[in-house]
């Protein structure tokens, strides 16, 4: 998959189908239409995963805080999908195992047979059956839970994976199978013919600044949170489809858990539920589900978000973490469905089903739904467009469909999450041996890797490489600082860059990557509270 901007688009009227977006639904969507023999083109206005298909809670889940709400179709068909990606992308989905200690015997009887149900909807595609644990052994399995009051704990299973490495894996296998990709290009506007139907897309190359006209027989608008900006390109006055809830993630040691496996917490203080998921070796705590009111590709925690994490995770750790724990702090948006009664303050009635629609002629939104979901959602999507556009396709094959990289197992080596590249980029690292070193002490990410996804995976610059190729700004954002020169360095080689590129690109990034480390003055009055 070689970067795209050395040989920008030409103006092209030839496409079946025109995609807008390159998140999860967006990238589904190409991988399935063009399997289907359609000429397919996808346009991201940012990165691969930029938005919200990089800050998702890691879980490939049925969801079994739908299951208490009673929806058990959405529940069973995201179980079937949770089957078939960790199928076909054995390398970036790994089966969980998941605690949820209980306190009392009334929680032990209501989640056991929750979860029995769970197990029992998931029929072939089963992980695995759901048990109680007596105190010693839920102790024994997490050694860093509360044990006062504790009566033992339900073990469930479900799956975890690497969201924007899945998003670059299925970009390459779209483009693999016929596609064309292009990251670092926004839609700017919509063209429509004589009839006002919709027809094409301006679009520019926010690298070059080239603008090129796409025609295609249907466009597709999967831009999440943004997909009413797209909507109102066609119609100005057109209805609000989405209602933006911010979800926060704090990152801390793995040591405060101290375990192999993942804890559930099903009931917050506020009725939600929060996960604390060993992640990269670190520990992943979320999320939230905060109402707001506008949008941005890099949403910001608020300090009442971070300081119930922090809170609700201390009330069950042993070892309570403060704020300077805090390694990486980072948000996304659910494009969440808006209600049609237009109240605007809860988010708990708001459908978390996908709305799949035809907005207008030559217009179809696909938006909401689960990054689980995805194949499934691109499945109905291009069926949709087929029938609308009157398209000459072939059945969908996606559920048998190997993704880019998929190995029968999974390892746990780091370098395993490239799947079937790993061989490749440890021949990289053979090959110019100066490639073999670390670029920082507390990871063990070689510098081989920075310039295999710069010449493999579509990367521009150090935040594609730190946030979505590796996940290092998601982890730990400080080490991420540091790691920023030494990637700078190698990507201005790769791309023949001036070293005033490479100093553009460590401001650019060390700017950004403040914005996921937890701010100084909080710590600061927080240590006075605590000495
Ligand atoms: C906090 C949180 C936790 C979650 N956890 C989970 C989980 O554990 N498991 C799970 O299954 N799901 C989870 N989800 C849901 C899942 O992450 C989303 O459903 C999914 O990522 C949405 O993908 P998308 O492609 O629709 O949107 P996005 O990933 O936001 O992609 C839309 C893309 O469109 C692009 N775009 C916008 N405007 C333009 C334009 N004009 N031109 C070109 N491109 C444009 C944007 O740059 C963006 O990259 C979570 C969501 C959140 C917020």
């Amino acid at each position: 998959m070689k970067r795209l901007h050395n040989q920008p688009l030409q103006n092209n009227s030839d496409w079946d189908i025109i995609i807008i977006g390159g998140g999860a639904t967006g990238l589904g969507v190409a991988v399935d239409a063009t399997t289907r023999g359609l000429k397919t083109l996808l346009v991201e206005q940012a990165d691969f995963a930029k938005g919200t298909s990089s800050r998702s809670t890691k879980l490939v889940h049925g969801g079994v805080r739908y299951l208490a709400q009673g929806d058990i179709k959405l529940v069973k068909h995201a179980l079937k999908e949770r089957g078939l990606l960790q199928k076909n992308a054995r390398h970036l989905v790994d089966k969980e195992e998941f605690i949820i200690p209980c306190y009392d015997w009334f929680s032990v009887a209501k989640y056991l047979t929750g979860l029995t149900v769970y197990d029992w909807l998931a029929g072939n595609y089963s992980f695995g059956k759901s048990k109680f644990f007596n105190k010693q052994e839920t102790l024994a399995l997490m050694p860093g839970i509360k044990a006062k009051g504790l009566k033992g704990s339900i073990r469930y299973y479900d799956g975890k994976f690497d969201d924007a490495r899945l998003a670059i894996n299925i970009a390459q296998t779209a483009i693999e199978n016929g596609a064309t990709l292009c990251n670092y290009t926004k839609v700017v506007s919509l063209s429509k013919n004589i009839e006002n139907e919709v027809e094409g897309i301006q679009i520019i190359d926010t690298i070059t600044g080239d603008t090129t006209h796409q025609k295609g027989k249907v466009i597709i608008n999967a831009t999440g949170v943004f997909v009413d900006d797209i909507l109102r390109m066609s119609d100005e006055h057109s209805k609000k489809l989405v209602r933006p809830s911010q979800g926060v993630h704090v990152v801390l040691d793995k040591a405060f858990l101290n375990s192999k496996s993942a804890l559930m917490i099903p009931k917050t203080s506020d009725g939600r539920v929060l996960f604390a998921v060993p992640w990269h070796e670190h520990l992943l705590v979320g999320t939230t589900d905060t109402p707001l009111n506008e949008h941005s590709l890099e949403p910001r925690a608020l300090k009442e978000e971070v300081d119930f994490i922090i809170a609700t995770a201390a009330s069950y750790f042993n070892t309570k973490p403060l704020k300077k724990d805090i390694l990486s702090v980072f948000s996304g948006l659910r494009p969440l469905a808006a209600p049609s009664n237009g109240d605007v303050n809860s988010t708990k009635e708001i459908s978390r089903d996908h709305k799949l629609m035809v907005s207008a002629k030559g217009l179809i939104t696909i938006t909401g739904g689960k990054w689980t979901t995805y194949r499934r959602m691109a499945e109905e999507t291009v069926d949709l467009a087929i029938e609308h556009a009157g398209l000459v396709a072939s059945a969908c094959i996606t559920k048998d469909l190997k993704i880019h990289g998929c190995t029968l197992t999974s390892g746990n080596h780091h370098l395993d999450i490239y799947g079937t590249d790993r061989q490749e980029i440890e021949q990289l690292a053979k090959s110019e041996p100066e490639l073999s070193a670390r670029i920082h002490p507390k990871f063990p990410n070689i510098l081989a890797e920075i310039v295999w996804s710069a010449r493999n995976e579509m990367a521009e610059t150090i935040e594609d490489i730190l946030s979505r190729r590796m996940r290092i700004l998601f982890i730990d954002a400080k080490a991420a600082k540091e790691m920023a020169p030494k990637v700078a360095e190698l990507l201005a080689k790769e791309f023949k860059q001036q070293i005033s590129w490479e100093k553009d690109q460590i401001d650019i990034f060390n700017n950004l990557a403040d914005g996921y480390i937890y701010q100084t003055q909080e710590i600061e009055s927080e240590t006075e509270i605590t000495k």
